[in-house]
Order: C-alpha cells, then sequence, then structure tokens
C-alpha cells in the first residue's frame, strides 16, 4: 500500500517520494485518513513507527485545502515535552512545507533561550509547536492567544498528562476552544486513561499497533550485574573493548551525568552531555554533534529518553537504571530504529536487582544478565 490511496494532497505525495518515504508505516496509515476527516485520534505505536507524520501530513493537507492566509493566530497547536523534540517536529513540518502552494508558517517555541525572538515571530504563525512552560510565558507576554486553535497534537502524550505537566498542560487546554480537534500521540499509555479519554471529547478513533512479535524486535537487551563503583570501569571496557563508536548512556541525574562524562573524558573517550542545566545552545549543538557522528559517546538524563530520532544508533546504556518500566521502554527505544538492530545494555548494582526484576516483569522480557565484577576492569 502506497500513500496515494490515503487522499493526501499530490504536492505531499510528491515531497514524500522526494524524501524516500515510499509506504505509509501501520500508524500513518490509519491515522492520516482519521486525521483528515477531523476526527479525534488516539494513537499508541512503539518509538520509530513514524507517529510524527502520522500527524504532520495530514494537518498540512488540511492547511493545502483551507488556505491558513485567513487567519491571525496560529490555528494548529502541537505540544512536546522536551526543547530537543520541539525542534524535531518543526523540521519534519518544514520538510514538507515547501512543497505546498499553500504554505501555513511553522515556529517551534521552548525555554533556554531569549524570549525575545519568539515574541517577534510569533504573531505571523499558524502551526506552533511548544512547550508548555514557555508557551505559558508568552502568553502572559500577550505575545500570542490561542482562541483560534481548531487543532490541537500531544506528542508523548502520556508524558504531557503525567504529573510533571499536568498543571502547565490544564492551564493551556483551558484557554482553547472546546470545539477543536484533538490528537495524542504516544508509545506507552499511562494509568491516566480515563482522563486521555475525558480530554478527547469526540468520538475519538483510538488506534493501537501492537507490537511486533519478539522474534523480529530489532532491540537486543543485555543486563551486567556489577557493583555501584565497577560501574564506570564497565562503561569504559563496554565502549572501548566493543569499539562503540556512537553512545547514548543515561543516568538519572544532572550530577550523575557530568560525572560520567568527567571520566569519561579523563579517559580519552569523546563524551559530553545534555541535560536541563545546560542551555539551550549547547544542547543543540552537543546533539547535533552526536547525531552526525562526531560524538562517540553522550550522556543524558531521561530528558533525552523521549521522542529524540537518531538513525543507526547501534548502542544504549543505562548506567542507572530509570525509575519506571515505561521509562526504560522509552530509553532502549532510542536504538533499534528503523530496521538496523541495536543494543541496550544496563548496568544493573545489587541495590537495583530487585527494580530490574520488576521492570522485566512488566515489559514481558526477559533479559540476559552477565556477571559484571567477574570481567577483568583491570586499566579501564
Ligand atoms: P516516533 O515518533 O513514532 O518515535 P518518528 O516520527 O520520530 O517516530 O519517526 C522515526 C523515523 O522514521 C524518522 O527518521 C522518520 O523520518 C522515519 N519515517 C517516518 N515515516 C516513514 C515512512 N513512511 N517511510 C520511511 N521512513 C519513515
Ligand atoms: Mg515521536
Amino acid at each position: 500500500m502506497s500513500f496515494t490511496s490515503l487522499g493526501l494532497a499530490p504536492a505531499l505525495l510528491k515531497a514524500l517520494e522526494t524524501e524516500g518515504y515510499s509506504q505509509p508505516t501501520p500508524i500513518q496509515k490509519q491515522a492520516i485518513p482519521a486525521v483528515i476527516a477531523k476526527k479525534d485520534v488516539l494513537g499508541i505505536a512503539k518509538t520509530g513507527s513514524g507517529k510524527t507524520a502520522g500527524y504532520v501530513l495530514p494537518i498540512l493537507h488540511n492547511f493545502q485545502t483551507a488556505p491558513p492566509s485567513q487567519y491571525r493566530e496560529p490555528t494548529v497547536l502541537v505540544l512536546v515535552p522536551t526543547r530537543e523534540l520541539a525542534g524535531q517536529v518543526r523540521q519534519v513540518f518544514q520538510t514538507f512545507i515547501p512543497s505546498l502552494t499553500n504554505r501555513p508558517i511553522c515556529l517551534a517555541v521552548s525555554g533556554g533561550v531569549s524570549i525575545n525572538p519568539q515574541m517577534q515571530a510569533i504573531g505571523k504563525v499558524n502551526i506552533l509547536v511548544a512547550t508548555p512552560g514557555r508557551l505559558l510565558e508568552l502568553i502572559e507576554k500577550n505575545a500570542v492567544r490561542l482562541s483560534s486553535i481548531s487543532t490541537l497534537v500531544l506528542d508523548e502524550a502520556d508524558k504531557m498528562l503525567n504529573l510533571g505537566f499536568r498543571e502547565e498542560v490544564d492551564r493551556i487546554l483551558a484557554l482553547l476552544p472546546t470545539a477543536r480537534q484533538n490528537l495524542l500521540f504516544s508509545a506507552t499509555l499511562g494509568e491516566d486513561v480515563g482522563l486521555i479519554r475525558q480530554l478527547i471529547l469526540n468520538d475519538p478513533q483510538v488506534i493501537k499497533i501492537a507490537e511486533e512479535p519478539e522474534a523480529t524486535d530489532p532491540i537486543n537487551q543485555l543486563g551486567y550485574l556489577v557493583s555501584e563503583e565497577k560501574k564506570g570501569p564497565l562503561l569504559r571496557y563496554l565502549i572501548k573493548h566493543g569499539d562503540l563508536k556512537q553512545v547514548l548512556v543515561f543516568a538519572s541525574s544532572t550530577l550523575k551525568v557530568d560525572g560520567i562524562v568527567n571520566k569519561l573524558l579523563k579517559n580519552r573517550i569523546h563524551a559530553a552531555a545534555i541535560h536541563s542545566k545546560l542551555g539551550q545552545q549547547a544542547r543543540n549543538f552537543t546533539l547535533q554533534q552526536f547525531k552526525s557522528g562526531q560524538l562517540r559517546v553522550l550522556v543524558a538524563t531521561d530528558l533525552l529518553a523521549r521522542g529524540i530520532d537518531i538513525e543507526f544508533l547501534p548502542c544504549v546504556i543505562n548506567y542507572e537504571l530509570p525509575r519506571s518500566p515505561k521509562d526504560y521502554l522509552h530509553r532502549i527505544g532510542r536504538t533499534g530504529r528503523a530496521e538496523s538492530p541495536g543494543d541496550a545494555i544496563s548496568l544493573i548494582s545489587p541495590e537495583e536487582m530487585d527494580h530490574f526484576k520488576v521492570i522485566q516483569k512488566k515489559m514481558g522480557t526477559r533479559v540476559k544478565i552477565l556477571s559484571g565484577d567477574q570481567l577483568d576492569l583491570q586499566g579501564y
């Protein structure tokens, strides 16, 4: 099945061809016609399954058929949890917008950079991609109004409706017209399904793409049982011994992330950090370097666990386990994307073992666990 039968405008079909998207992914097959038909959608499909284009393409189609020039306020709002994701989603819009004859203007706004340029630019915007905090700031400064929003997207929906964001998102929702299209996309769905139902007022189309059978699971999971003080040497052993060229390492705190990076640098392994305490410029630069293969090891907090699309990332290492099985799933979802298999390695201290068992049980997988302490880590 090709994109042709989904009802997309010819201009978009042409752009898809140029981009090398020959076939819609399963979530796109179902989401695209539903979004074009202005239905509400709850789309659940695993990481890397193309959820972004699943809403970007039909939204742009709808602009093509109803020219954007008639609006003076944004009509589409996409809420995302991180600055990185805001930039990435805008990029996907930007990939397809030039092919249209009716070209909407898309802007991403998020914190960590000066608000002034965003205040200047936001006046002419049709599609606004935003993190909740910065959007509320802009609203408070009267730089933007949300009273013309006709389509709302919550990307990483469960995260956006989770405790950390709930209050901000609720404040934003209160400013939107009640008659609107709601599109919620996520790889995982929190326990709070009731709330999601409540939010999707209008007879939602629920699209749930089943996980592929394990035989074709592109992620090889592996665990090392290792004492806390040997995690550093083991990490360096895995990188050097395995000759890993592009590794994403997750740790739980900003402090820990910085510590790991320092140790790697001391051992002459090219590494850098991404966490919330770093400025936007630094974060962008580091992510860019990592994506382009110029940075060997990127160490990050869970900030980077969500939604970030990195092609052919061969290896993810959990230096510490995440708190929830859901976060584990998002973290390891950074590897093994787009048909290229990847490794997800967890360094598990004896204290973390029970927690790892809980994660495995929730995921319904059994991960092979090796003894890290038995390895000869001298010199690493
Ligand atoms: P998700 O949000 O589901 O985790 P993304 O939207 O970030 O996934 O897409 C993952 C990758 O798949 C991106 O690099 C994107 O360009 C690519 N992709 C999306 N749809 C298609 C398609 N139909 N054909 C080929 N590649 C696609
Ligand atoms: Mg995504």
